[in-house]
């Protein structure tokens, strides 16, 4: 950039004082002779360039009047007597009072030396000098007029910066409020031509940009032509054109030189502005000035250039974190915030045909995360978007929500039964080859006009948490509304519950088959309400795993079993072991280990009377962390057991490679053993004695269950036969009842 904040054109076509405006000057004095005897003494006099231009008053009225139309004054020559004694010193209030004139400067004259005003009243208003007409010879008038215009000219100066930076601040603010670079680009012409008081006729260019259809579009280094970004004035025709179609040589030319020297010029009949962003962007704003521009300010102009660089660079800034507002920046499609908008859009005019919203849901795609890695997961994601452009053709609208959820909107007619159908499975390409996706996708209907935006999305929400419990395409009814927002209540209500008396554990006992001993106690969890009713488990639980509040929960339970278990070993039960049920999303936790042998500890019950129930969900982890998992906790002297054993999509040989000590078949292929569940009954008990594993029946609630697995070498049951699960009170009494202690 050039060392000189701006340039003149070209000096020599500056004749200063032909074109300037001269000083203006005042006299007002009742003696016509006075007058004449001032204009012969300064006619032809230049000060400060420029010469002076005289004007007459005969009386303070008349010079009141006559300032009151011309601001511009700089020097008055008052005569303090006229009217009265006091006439000119009363017009001198007048002017700095009442027609609030603050710069013109005022020299007080008087034919008599007596009549010398007080130091005081000289400083109030602001007099600058006082002399005696014979005092004033010409040359010291000379001297005293030309003091008096350098100082007015400073304050006027002053004065002018003070309205300009106001105008630059003024400017500021409408630049940062301005969207996008057209408006930003407008703002500049109209706030330079108020700032140097000329028409907004002028045109901005800018380098590195391109025209767009919807607005300019920056190109990454430009190619060395300038496109006009804003135009007013005459120049309105040429938006979006590049600068050399103008066809007026000078104007491109003040551009170019504008440009290439990086500076602003000043010309005898323009005014081309430079100014930079922080990227290296550069633009150049001609405005065309019907009078020469050398009484610019400098300073302002200089001021000015520097912000709206600053602006400028803002501008880039807005455009990304609007972008960042509104597009997915791993994907660049629209995110949550653009579709909440385009639904409000689409359900704000008539409902035309029907629009769906469908929330669209990738099965295990935070394992395939997990497993294969963040890149991975990114591809697929990719993938699967291309997929769905390809596949429908930009007809439909591909929001992303979250991770691997995502909004996509369309009419009825794109979206049919058949097509959704065929959604659920998505053959997408990766660069590890064709990989099969499986989609769970919720359903609602967008032309519900009395709706916001954010309970679509709820419903959609609600619609997919079904479609996901079912594997099928879920459109949404005020059913499934009215189930969801229950099971929110619940999970409102058990976080309340957590530490309060209403969530408390049940043992069931468990009993060696061969002697019928009580070996062990399973803790279950209860939740009665405070108006009594009791939420089972079933109910809850899933709850709480999808919402992670089982983590805490499960802690919970660990603490008060072990507790309770010490309770039961003093109250002489010493060999009584407890089994605790782990859900899956508690053994994912990265503490959950450490948390175990917290508990354990403060317990101080021996590893080896606690066995951890887990489900054959813990298949969903990978093969290698179920191992080092399990073999941590198998390490600790816990025992593992495997929970409701066939109920789950894991066979045998997944499970045989699984540390476990115990199968627990579940309880419907034992109430069922007369009909199908005996195969099962009848096929594990063998291969659970063959992977030395013991075998328990669950819900054994009749004699004949019990006969029939005592049949099939079954090693321990657990079950209504037994007992119930029981409150702590009434376990220890079942215990002394049964065993007699
Ligand atoms: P589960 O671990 O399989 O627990 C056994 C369930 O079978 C218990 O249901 C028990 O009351 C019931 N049961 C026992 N004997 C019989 C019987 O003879 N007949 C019948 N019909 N049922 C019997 P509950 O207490 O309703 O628990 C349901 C499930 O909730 C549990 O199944 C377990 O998966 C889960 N659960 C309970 N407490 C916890 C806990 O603290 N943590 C976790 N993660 N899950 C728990
Ligand atoms: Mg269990
Ligand atoms: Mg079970």
């Amino acid at each position: 950039m050039s060392d000189e904040p701006f340039v003149f054109a070209d000096e020599s076509e500056e004749s200063s004082t032909t074109t300037a405006e001269a000083w203006e000057i005042l006299i007002v004095d009742d003696d016509q002779d006075v007058h004449d005897a001032t204009i012969f003494a300064l006619k032809d006099i230049v000060i400060l360039d420029r010469k002076l231009q005289f004007s007459h008053a005969h009386s303070a009225e008349e010079a009141i009047n006559y300032l009151k139309h011309h601001s511009q004054t700089a020097v008055i020559l008052l005569d303090a007597v006229m009217e009265t004694d006091q006439a000119g010193l009363e017009a001198v209030r007048i002017i700095r009072e009442e027609l609030q004139m603050e710069d013109v400067r005022i020299i007080l004259r008087t034919g008599q030396p007596g009549h010398v005003p007080e130091l005081e009243t000289i400083t109030r208003y602001d007099i600058n000098d006082y002399k005696t007409k014979s005092e004033l010879t010409r040359s010291k008038l000379l001297t005293t007029i030309t003091t008096a215009i350098r100082s007015w000219e400073q304050l006027r100066r002053v004065q002018n910066s003070r309205i300009g930076l106001e105008k630059i601040v003024e400017a500021s603010n409408q630049f940062i409020a301005a969207r996008g670079l057209h408006t930003f680009a407008e703002g500049v012409i109209s706030q330079m031509a108020g700032l140097f008081n000329l028409e907004p006729e002028g045109i901005v260019c800018a380098s590195g940009i391109l025209p767009g259809e919807e607005g300019p579009v920056f190109t990454k280094d430009g190619d060395g032509e300038l496109y006009v970004i804003a135009a007013a004035g005459n120049y309105s025709s040429m938006i979006n054109k590049n600068v050399v179609s103008l066809n007026d040589s000078r104007i491109v030319d003040s551009i170019r030189t504008s440009i290439d020297r990086q500076t602003t010029i000043l010309g005898p009949d323009s005014l081309t502005v430079f100014f930079r962003e922080n990227s290296g962007r550069v633009y150049a704003t001609y405005i065309a000035s019907p009078k020469p521009l050398k009484q610019v300010d400098q300073y302002l102009l200089e001021v000015f250039c520097t912000n709206i660089s600053l602006c400028a660079s803002n501008i880039e800034l807005v455009n990304r974190l609007k972008s960042q507002a509104w597009e997915d920046q791993v994907l660049h499609i629209p995110n949550m915030t653009a579709l909440m908008e385009e639904i409000d859009r689409r359900s704000a005019g008539p409902c035309k045909e029907e629009e769906l919203l469908l929330f669209v849901d990738i099965a295990s795609f935070s394992q395939i995360n997990d497993l294969l890695g963040h890149d991975y997961g990114d591809e697929i994601l990719r993938s699967l978007v291309n997929k769905l452009k390809e596949l429908f053709q930009n007809r439909i609208y591909i929001s992303r929500i979250s991770a691997d959820l995502f909004g996509l909107v369309g009419s009825r007619e794109i979206f049919t039964g058949e097509v959704l159908e065929e959604l659920k499975t998505m053959e997408i390409e990766t660069s590890e080859g064709t990989r099969n996706l499986t989609l769970s996708i919720g359903v609602t209907r967008l032309c519900k006009k009395d709706l916001p935006a954010s309970s679509h999305l709820h419903n959609a929400f609600f619609s997919l948490k079904k479609a996901k419990e079912r594997g099928d395409v879920i459109y949404y009814n005020e059913d499934i509304g009215k189930q969801i927002r229950e099971q929110i209540q619940t999970l409102h209500d058990l976080r309340e519950a957590l530490y309060s008396e209403q969530i408390f554990l049940a043992y069931q006992p468990q009993a060696e088959m061969e002697d019928n001993d009580i070996y062990s106690l399973e803790a279950l969890l209860r939740w009665r309400k405070p108006d009594g009713t009791m939420i089972p488990p079933d109910r809850f639980i899933p709850l709480a795993e999808q919402s992670g509040l089982i983590v805490k929960l499960g802690e919970w339970v660990l603490k008060q079993a072990l507790t309770d278990l010490k309770e039961i070993h003093e109250a002489g039960y010493p060999d009584m072991k407890m089994a605790v049920n782990v859900s899956v999303i508690q053994l994912q936790h990265p503490d959950y280990i450490r948390v175990l042998d917290q508990i354990i500890e403060e317990s101080g019950i021996p590893p080896g009377q606690l066995e951890l129930e887990i489900t054959e969900s813990v298949s969903i982890l990978s093969l290698e962390h179920v191992l080092k998992l399990l073999g941590e906790i198998r390490d600790r002297g816990i025992s593992i057991a495997i929970d409701d054993f066939g109920t789950g999509y894991s066979s045998l040989s997944t499970i045989d490679r699984w540390p476990v000590n115990r199968i627990k078949i579940d309880k419907s292929f034992i109430q069922t053993m007369d009909q199908h569940g005996g195969r099962i009954v009848d096929m594990v008990i063998p291969l659970g004695e063959q992977l030395s594993m013991k075998i328990l029946a669950e819900g054994v609630e009749t004699e004949e269950q019990l006969e029939k697995l005592k049949d099939l070498h079954c090693s321990e049951i657990q079950g209504f036969l037994l007992s119930k699960p029981l409150p702590l009170k009434e376990l220890l009494l079942w215990l002394k009842e049964r065993v007699g202690k």
